[in-house]
């Protein structure tokens, strides 16, 4: 099977497995004991925090762990709303982010609380002049996912940022970093970022970790009570084996970053070369693309066909982002794109990881030659 699907989850890198397999087997202490083991697993703990603040040129007490990006997400945007006291209620943020920071908005309004959902431009890609048109004197968060699981569009969060401090360095700005991370630079000072979220599971760490960057001085209301952890603001014994296989696999994925973006692009380019090649088939461009996203519509016909066939034919991909991929339900992402339903119900994205080879894209390419001409007479006969 060729797995064009590392978007979605990335295989464990060996080194990680061999980190999380040696701290399992060596360390059973809870790092808050005051004895010994959990002094040595506390000091594992606080090392892993180095690293990763390393990583991300932050300090390490900015550092929150957290289960994975989808808790991070919560915790950024109820947690800065539900902790505010200075009377600020309102959120800007965009159509196109990931469940985990629309559905904490939802919420939030269905508290009182307001939100302005800013629409993207036609290839996907959110206008900083439209972000920071919504911005209101009473807006406590501006929340933007830096490169959109679904399209692979790479949002202007450095130019969001910067315009957002100089208008009011008090309204707090959050990026979603899970897909750009390892793959795109980033400097979270230059463009004024307060709250980062990340996931190990898409950068080659365990699944069921991730972190939450909250630089000093901004004040979270904790959602998980019962426990001093993680300064208070995520209670719960800490998962110290993968956290300390997560920040290995932060820092390889930093240190590897100007590398691999290079090469994926590559691939990308000749993925992208081979899915025009199909008339059947619409191409999303973004005016600029993250180098391990390619997504394309295949109108009349549902992704789950489309996703189905390329699996029989031995290749693994994914249709609209991993956590809904199970609906059918038209991409929320894509209609706010502005694309009609027989667009918006048959999303596929093929992303790319770090082993993948030229050869292997001639093997996706055969895939896709052969899934579009047997699905192509089917086109359009159960929209
Ligand atoms: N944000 C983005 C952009 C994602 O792609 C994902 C993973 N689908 C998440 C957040 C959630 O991450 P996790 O799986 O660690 O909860």
């Amino acid at each position: 099977m060729l797995n064009f699907d590392h978007a979605a989850s990335t295989p464990v890198h060996p080194d990680v497995i061999r980190t999380i397999s040696e701290v399992t087997e060596a360390h059973s202490g809870n790092p808050s004991s005051i004895h010994r083991g959990g002094q040595a697993a506390s000091r594992l703990l606080e090392r892993s925090r180095e690293v990763c603040a390393a990583a991300l040129g932050v300090q390490s007490a900015e550092i929150v762990f957290t289960s994975g990006a989808t808790e991070s997400n919560n915790l950024a945007v109820k947690g800065m709303l539900l902790g505010r006291v200075d009377g600020r209620r309102h959120i800007v943020t965009t159509q196109i982010e990931h469940a985990s920071v629309y559905e904490s908005c939802r919420q939030l309004e269905s508290f009182g609380f307001e939100v302005t959902y800013v629409a993207p431009e036609a290839d996907g890609t959110v206008r900083p002049e439209r972000i920071l048109g919504a911005v209101r004197k009473d807006t406590a968060l501006v929340s933007v996912i830096h490169v959109n699981n679904e399209t692979g569009a790479v949002q202007p969060v450095e130019e969001i940022g910067r315009q957002l401090k100089r208008r009011d360095a008090r309204v707090r700005f959050h990026v979603d970093g899970v897909q750009g991370f390892g793959r795109l630079a980033l400097g979270l000072n230059a463009a004024g970022i307060d709250l980062y979220s990340l996931s190990a599971h898409k950068i080659g760490g365990p699944r069921g970790v991730g972190l939450l960057v909250v630089r000093s001085g901004v004040r979270l209301f904790p959602l998980i009570s019962g426990g001093t952890q993680e300064s208070g603001l995520r209670a719960g014994t800490e998962n110290v084996p993968s956290i300390v296989g997560a920040a290995k696999a932060f820092r390889l994925a930093a240190e590897g970053q100007p590398e691999r973006a290079e090469r994926m692009n590559l691939l990308r380019e000749y993925a992208v070369r081979e899915v025009r090649k199909h008339k059947a088939l619409t191409l999303t461009e973004p005016a600029h693309p993250a180098p391990h996203i390619v997504h394309f519509t295949f109108p009349g016909l549902k992704s789950q066909v489309i996703l189905h066939t390329l699996e029989e034919l031995g290749v693994l991909v994914s249709a609209q982002s991993a956590c809904s991929a199970k609906t059918e339900k038209p991409s929320r992402v894509l209609e706010a794109m502005g694309r009609d339903r027989a667009h918006a119900t048959s999303g596929i994205r093929f992303s790319l990881g770090d082993g993948h080879t030229q050869e292997e894209i001639r093997l996706l390419s055969e895939a896709l030659e052969q899934a579009v001409s047997r699905l192509a007479p089917f086109e359009g006969r159960k929209r």
